[in-house]
């Protein structure tokens, strides 16, 4: 056999036909690295060996000891066959039983020694031993694979079993001895980890439960570490670029304070002087701004538009739909009325005369600020004086469209980022996350906020929830009414949304004036729609999803949510947030037709809680972070062995992190780690 060394591809390998090359290509296994990268998804702890003697029914066990006989027989009822054997051991005797496996006969001989695991159970007075799994021991001198130790067990593709996997992984073990340890010997001094080559022996065929416990640290350290400091690295190349140092103008923010009809809390006084302090360095702003909907985003980022303004700067805002650029762009020219600055709108759907006028007046500097949607920077756009960038709504910035930033203004400076979101992460989480941002949080409610009173509604109470929006509607109030997507098919939801409005128009308020929204619709017609429902010519609105985040009608008083199930924690709680926005009290109908015992959890969940921070920490405990608020979709990576929700270990790796950057921020001295970190972001998809 020719050397085998860690790229040998699998196809190589003595046993691995075309079969098995497919099959494990299927797990992205192609060489034999790979297939030692592949870790155990538990464990069986076959490793206290019982004398048999002590054997008690009911109880899973591990035995050792010799075949006494072993036989063929077909059960007398079913005529299915039965092998029947007798061990014994130095303590005693035990029968055996498998069914529908003769061809063990030929494998198990008499006076083979073996080890045996499986369950024991009570048959005519005597203690049978019941289709275990077995290995024969042909050297007391060797070690065990499948029995006698804790064995791994490994997630299996159809016709791939553990049992052919531990076979091919022992067999491959040596190698580890050629994989290089990426980490600093310093810093797996100081963590006290094991060494990877060590790591991944252990993890395959730990020795004891200890060393298992120490392999699963130190691979999890690995990834969390290699998340940690990809983000920083980023963080410091990007704070190598020049910005615009916009000075702080106290006596300017005082008066925008004061031009407000409240008083701003104490979060967004906080997250206004952390983004006011960042626009007035010459290292660009990277900045994400946290809070729940309705906690008072906009106010403060339109602190740092003004002073960006008053400055003589320029300034980008990008809304994720047409319909909340539109909204923004009004009540940021309501909140900046006073200071006279000049605003535009630039929509995809605008004419191309008016779009060419608007890119004109860019490009002389006659604009301060400019509100789009994501298209704005794809326009053939030109900012000569482009100080600030601001991204509403949780659509991180990839690393592509900070380059096609760039060339949206002048070379020698790269404006600031202040990217909002509505998604309360956990701040630890954000921190594995979204590790290249610094992070301001608003996490209180302008005072007087009323809650919003939330309600399951059953299938039987369906009638008493019309009646009492029937009432709502007669006190001038309006009803958003959301529908979820039924079919796969229906991406758009235009189906859903049809049939809902159909049902409500013609059966259930053929009186009342309804209208809808789905994502078919060009956006004037939308526009159109939402201009209505604000000014109260239409009073039911059937919705999609689309209205999910931002929209502002003070009237809205009831938010009916049809199959919540179907819905994330998040996108409930956005939706919510669209009522009690003015000064009435406000409902939000959650309407489930087949709850399962999850969605019960989450739902009450929602009941009883108005905050956004508390859902996400809860809806973290009930679906883990892959769940949470969609972030799978969010660039969620792929982790195999740490768990977003290991906040000590987040933590320490952060530090360590930190501490090496500070020391070496290129990691001159560290190609390997250099590697891992690339080979980590493409495997795991960090961006
Ligand atoms: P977000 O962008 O976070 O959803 P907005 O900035 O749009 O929130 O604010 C939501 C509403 O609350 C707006 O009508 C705004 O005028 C109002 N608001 C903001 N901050 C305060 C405050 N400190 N006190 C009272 N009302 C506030
Ligand atoms: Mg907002």
């Amino acid at each position: 056999m020719s050397k085998i060394s860690l790229s040998t591809p699998i196809r190589k390998l003595a046993g691995v036909g075309e079969r098995y090359t497919k099959l494990l290509a299927k797990l992205g296994i192609k060489n034999v690295r790979d297939l030692l990268f592949y870790f155990p998804r538990r464990y069986d702890d076959f490793s206290v060996i019982l004398p048999i003697a002590r054997a008690v029914e009911n109880q899973s066990i591990t035995i050792k000891g010799q075949v006494w006989e072993i036989k063929n027989q077909r059960s007398p009822v079913k005529r299915k066959f039965l092998t029947l054997a007798k061990i014994v051991d130095e303590s005693g005797v035990i029968e055996i039983i498998w069914y529908n496996q003769p061809f063990l006969t030929k494998n198990i001989q008499v006076n083979d020694k073996v080890i045996l695991g499986g369950k024991v159970i009570k048959q005519r007075g005597k203690f049978i031993l019941q289709n275990p799994h077995y290995e024969i021991i042909k050297n007391e001198e060797n070690e065990t694979t499948h029995l006698g130790r804790i064995v791994p067990v490994y997630s299996e593709t159809e016709g791939l079993t553990s049992r052919w996997l531990r076979f091919k992984i022992k067999s491959l073990l040596f190698l580890t001895q050629k994989i290089k340890d990426y980490l600093p010997s310093e810093i797996i001094k100081s963590q006290g980890l094991m060494d990877l080559p060590q790591a991944i022996r252990q993890i395959h065929f730990p020795e004891n439960q200890e060393y298992l416990k120490k392999a699963k640290k130190r691979l999890a350290f690995d990834e969390l570490f290699l998340i940690q400091l990809s983000c920083l690295k980023q963080k410091l190349a990007w704070q190598r670029n020049k910005s615009a140092q916009i000075k702080l103008d106290l006596k300017l923010i005082k008066d925008y304070v004061s031009s407000l009809p409240f008083s701003l809390t104490k979060d967004q006084k906080k997250a206004a002087w952390e983004i006011l302090k960042d626009l007035a360095k010459d290292v660009p702003m990277n900045r994400l701004l946290e809070g729940d909907v309705g906690s008072g985003k906009t106010v403060v980022a339109t602190m740092a538009i003004l002073a960006t303004a008053n400055a003589g700067y320029q300034v980008a805002y990008m809304a994720p739909t047409e319909i909340l650029a539109q909204q923004h762009y009004h009540s940021i020219s309501r909140l900046l009325k006073p200071f006279k600055a000049k605003i535009a709108l630039l929509l995809g759907s605008a004419s191309a005369k008016k779009k060419q006028t608007i890119l004109k007046e860019i490009k002389e500097k006659k604009l301060d600020l400019v509100i789009g949607t994501h298209a704005l920077i794809q326009e053939n756009v030109w900012f000569p004086q482009l100080a600030l960038v601001i991204i509403d709504e949780q659509h991180r910035f990839g690393v592509e469209q900070r380059v096609l930033l760039r060339k949206k203004t002048k070379k020698d400076f790269f404006p600031h980022l202040l990217t909002m979101s509505a998604t309360p992460i956990p701040r630890t989480l954000a921190l594995a996350l979204y590790g290249d941002l610094d992070l301001s949080l608003i996490a209180e409610m302008p005072p007087g906020r009323q809650k919003v009173i939330t309600r399951i509604i059953r299938p039987t109470e369906r009638q008493k929830a019309y009646d009492f929006i029937r009432e709502e509607i007669k006190k001038k109030h309006r009803v958003f009414v959301i529908c979820p997507l039924i079919e796969e098919s229906d991406v758009l939801g235009v189906k859903s949304v049809k049939e809902e409005y159909q049902k409500l128009s013609q059966e259930i308020f053929p009186d009342f004036k309804i209208g809808f929204l789905h994502g078919r619709m060009k956006s004037k017609e939308k526009e159109k729609i939402m201009k209505e429902f604000k000014e109260g010519q239409i009073d039911i609105l059937v919705s999609t999803s689309v209205v999910e985040v931002g929209i502002d009608v003070p009237e809205a008083t009831v938010m009916m949510i049809e199959g919540a199930e179907r819905f994330g924690l998040a996108q409930l709680h956005q939706f919510r947030g669209r009522v009690g926005r003015g000064p009435y009290q406000s409902y939000c109908f959650l309407f489930t037709e087949n709850p399962s015992r999850n969605t019960f959890a989450r739902l009450y969940a929602l009941l009883h809680c108005q905050n956004g921070f508390e859902l996400a920490e809860k809806d973290l405990a009930i679906r883990g972070p892959g769940e949470i608020y969609g972030l799978r979709q969010h660039g969620l990576p792929d982790l195999k062995m740490a768990s977003l929700t290991d906040l000590s270990l987040i933590k320490e790796t952060r530090q360590v992190a930190e501490k090496l950057l500070e020391r070496d921020p290129e990691l001159k001295n560290y190609p390997l780690l250099i590697r891992a970190i690339n080979q980590f972001k493409t495997t795991r998809h960090l961006e």
